[in-house]
């Protein structure tokens, strides 16, 4: 096979994935093992040795090298084996049959994300066929349990086999897509994914005297938590623009149709904008990506209607942009909320975000491959509002990015965690010369 036969590595691509999909690794209980052992048979079939590990009984991960000069660092290319459940009463096909219809391949993980990982696997195949030189290593890496905070996967890996992402430099996992123009004639809109928001696990606990229900008194536990969550929620956190936020506005701005992105180029002082504000604000992404956010999202009280509880306690999530320091969230928790009775703790350590900036090399290169791939595309830089294992190796020191070379509308992006989820041939072929052309862009000698 040669480096030119796209239509060839795109078949490959569509078998490949339809394979994987037939394997289900729902998490829970994830059974990674079972893709882990589709993928090291498919690298051996071309002669590279894999790795496999279970970080639990079942939980599969996987690494597997192809060898560079290493004048320059390696690159990881990281994909979670496991899926979310699928609900097969509101499916029109089996979610796990690998079905291929009317030019498209059905399946949960379709686009979340084993179409990524076998992107990422055939570019592996391809450039190993072709005896490319290489001045990077190219690491393929394959994780469990993402979809259930990492534990068995990326973070495990971090922890236990730091020696997998020796020598490496730069990682590449999900999301990042290109957005289809709405309407016609439109520019598409593409981002990669540079940060990702991270939790801070708030927990705010009321305390009073317990009592009878027939007779209440302003300061019982569940009334003082109700007063201290409505302070909360009344405050006004102030806006805080990040560069790269400024620098995905300003180019958003430039696909919107007249007047839409108007404010957008300078964000800080649109923002102080009342109208603008609240026209901005209305958009809840939108305002998610210009402040710390706090939802309520557990409420505990009393377990009987006519019981005055001793203690009330809401769980709130909290997400942090990068450079947000948790003590000083908690410490404005606590000034907002005034109330000495009502404790703010964390239920468990927080993440503290991370960013890698849009100036590397690889950042360049993929930007360089979404303007191949859809000509006249806008790229911007993407902060996410949730998190993916991209943050796990970050802290482990690497640039990580979230590249998908999709071309995808609204109706089909809406697929993740949906029903129906798939992924269109065309897409596949496309994406595999994409991202094979961005590696050989980054890493041939
Ligand atoms: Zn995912």
């Amino acid at each position: 096979m040669e480096l030119k036969d796209w239509m060839k590595i795109g078949d490959e691509a569509v078998d490949l994935m339809r394979r994987y999909l037939r394997i289900d690794t729902t998490n829970p209980p994830g059974n990674e093992m079972a893709g882990a052992r589709f993928l090291a048979q498919v690298l051996d079939g071309d002669g590279i040795a894999s790795e496999t590990a279970e970080s639990a009984p079942g939980r599969g991960n996987l690494v597997a090298r192809l060898e560079g000069d290493r004048s320059l660092g390696g690159i990881v290319l990281h994909h979670h084996i496991d899926v979310v459940y699928a609900d097969e009463r509101y499916w029109t096909v089996d979610p796990f049959g690998g079905l291929l219809r009317d030019g498209y391949v059905y399946g949960r993980g379709a686009l979340d994300m084993k179409s990524t990982g076998i992107l990422q696997l055939v570019a592996l195949l391809a450039i190993k066929r072709a005896k490319v030189p290489l001045k990077r290593d190219l690491i393929v890496l394959a994780t469990a349990d993402e979809e259930a905070g990492s534990r068995f996967g990326a973070q495990w890996v971090a922890d236990e086999r730091r020696g997998w992402l020796e020598g490496a430099e730069y990682a590449l996992s999900e999301l990042g897509l290109i957005a289809a123009g709405a309407t016609p004639g439109r520019v598409p809109f593409a981002s990669i994914v540079i940060s990702e928001k991270t939790g801070l696990p708030l927990r705010l606990t009321a305390r009073s005297d317990p009592g009878h229900g027939s007779m209440p008194w302003p300061d019982t536990a569940p009334h003082r938590l109700v007063r201290a969550l409505g302070r909360l929620l009344a405050a006004e956190r102030l806006p805080r623009i990040l560069p790269e936020i400024q620098e995905y506005f300003a180019r958003m701005a430039s696909v919107l149709p007249a007047g839409e992105g108007a404010g957008y180029e300078r964000l800080e002082g649109s923002l102080r904008d009342p109208a603008f504000r609240a026209r901005f604000f209305a958009d809840r992404h939108r305002a998610a990506l210009v402040r710390t956010t706090f939802a309520v999202t557990m409420l505990k009280g009393s377990e009987k209607r006519n019981v005055i509880p001793p203690e009330a306690v809401a769980d709130l999530d909290c997400r942090m942009l990068a450079g947000d320091d948790p003590e000083e969230i908690v410490a404005w928790v606590r000034q907002v909320i005034a109330d000495p009775h009502v404790e703010v703790s964390l239920t468990s350590t927080p993440k503290v975000p991370n960013l890698s900036p849009p100036d590397t090399e690889l950042y360049k290169s993929l930007a360089d491959a979404l303007r191949r791939r859809a000509p006249g595309v806008v790229v911007a830089p993407e902060i996410m509002t949730r998190f993916t294992d991209n943050w796990v190796f970050r802290r482990c020191g690497l640039h990580a990015y979230g590249f998908g070379p999709f071309v995808l509308d609204e109706g089909e992006w809406g697929r993740i965690h949906g029903n129906d989820e798939r992924i269109s041939v065309e897409t596949l072929t496309a994406g595999v010369r994409c991202s094979t052309e961005m590696l050989l862009d980054m890493a041939a000698a």
